[in-house]
């Protein structure tokens, strides 16, 4: 018999959705793909170099499990300077990527039973580490007057005495939602109140748009921040997701669980990947910039056009670089005399008939939407919009 935690698991769909449409262009075929989110740019040219560098330095040896003492340093510099966060090295945990940093503290903070409250809609991977780690996953629905956000009158339906943590990103993926001091302040207080953790996701921090800023929960005070976990990476800040570096700032005590954990199961993350992470952080920010404009670009075009399609709708995502579109219109209707059940054979049709990937929302806990990620050139999105526009013509 197999292990019950592995078998209560089912494959990241935004990961297999990718993975799909990646072997069909492998296989010749024109495939568009709106499926996993991955900045389409390559990784800016000083950040290589820095990796170069640190090759032909023979920099090439394990280092500390929990990542170098200079990226650390660079590290705690960042928290400083973009929310006036202090931590001190000890308090840092470099992984490989943002998804082994949210799995590590999993690992550190859960017990047999212990619940874990993740608004709706989430990112898929939550439920599915939170179970992987004994944890419970319980799902906290959020309003669309709301704009999909949690409020503090909401959450303190979901408290239990099992409440160990509760799980924010912002700005979110799927739905871009980006929270506001206000709003963060309501969930602290009941955090504090009731004694629970935030894990505090904000791998998308650079990309908001429409001046609006990144607020991480953690800098409401001294007290949230002691039960807060911050979890960032470079990967979408930097379009590094091959690079695999992640990272967490956390009370003393987490931290040296995370890295203890880290030293038995990865050991160190890649230590050319972590010289390129230090040049990525360290150096010059205009490259941030120049993508984050980019992604409001192709944003801009994407939600005007699906608001003019029939049958979709969707609200203005604030951040991040998807679209979180309603697709419960469709539902009942024909498609060359099949009818189309839910999201997830609405994005088996898209793919089967017009070569469009797209990641079906039962994974985000929103069955009633798809997600499209218009991290991918203005050219394919409007291509991509034009199959989509086709098929639902052909709906009856
Ligand atoms: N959190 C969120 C919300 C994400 O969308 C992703 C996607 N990659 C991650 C964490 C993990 O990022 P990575 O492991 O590439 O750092
Ligand atoms: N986080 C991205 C997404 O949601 C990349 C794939 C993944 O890590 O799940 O599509």
């Amino acid at each position: 018999m197999f292990s019950r935690k592995a078998l209560q698991v089912s494959p990241s769909p935004t990961m297999s959705i990718d993975a799909r449409a990646k072997q069909l262009r492998s296989e010749g075929q024109d495939i568009i793909g709106f499926g996993a989110g991955e900045p389409d740019f390559d990784t800016p040219l000083h950040i290589r170099e820095a990796a170069v560098t640190a090759l032909e330095q023979g920099f090439t040896r394990y280092t500390p499990a929990s990542g170098t003492p200079e990226l650390k340093e660079i590290i705690c510099k960042k928290f400083l300077q973009d929310h006036a966060l202090q931590y001190k090295p000890q308090q840092i945990v470099v992984s490989n990527g943002a998804k082994h940093s949210l799995t590590n503290i999993f690992t550190a903070l859960l017990n047999e039973g212990d619940e874990v409250i993740i608004p709706i809609p989430y990112w898929v991977s939550y439920p599915e580490q939170v179970k992987i780690n004994g944890g419970l996953p319980v799902f906290a629905t959020t309003k669309k007057e709301h704009g999909y956000k949690l409020r503090g009158e909401t959450l303190k339906k979901y408290i239990t005495p099992r409440t160990k943590a509760l799980i924010l990103n912002s700005p979110g993926n799927p739905g871009g939602q980006v929270y506001n001091r206000a709003e963060l302040a309501e969930l602290a207080e009941a955090a504090l109140k009731y004694n629970f953790y935030i894990i505090s996701d904000e791998v998308y921090e650079k990309l908001v748009y429409d001046g609006r800023e990144h607020f991480s929960i953690a800098s409401l005070g001294d007290e949230i921040k002691k039960q807060t976990v911050v979890v960032n990476g470079v990967s979408k800040t930097y379009a590094m997701t091959g690079w695999r570096i992640g990272y967490t700032a956390s009370a003393t005590e987490i931290a040296a669980l995370m890295s203890g954990i880290q030293s038995h199961t990865t050991s160190n993350p890649n230590s050319i990947a972590q010289r390129a992470a230090l040049a990525a952080l360290g150096g010059p920010q205009d490259c941030v910039e120049v993508m984050r404009r980019s992604f409001l670009e192709r944003r801009d075009y994407a939600l005007e056009r699906i608001n003019k399609m029939p049958l979709l709708t969707c609200t203005e995502p604030q951040g991040a670089f998807y679209l979180f579109v309603n697709v419960e219109e469709t539902f009942s209707r024909k498609f060359k005399n099949v009818t189309v059940t839910d999201s997830d054979h609405l994005a088996a049709l898209l793919l089967e008939h017009y070569l469009l990937a797209l990641v079906p929302g039962k994974g985000f806990g929103a069955p009633g939407f798809v997600r499209l990620s218009y991290a991918t050139s203005l050219e394919n999105i409007r291509r991509g919009l034009d199959r989509l526009e086709s098929f639902l013509k052909e709906l009856q």
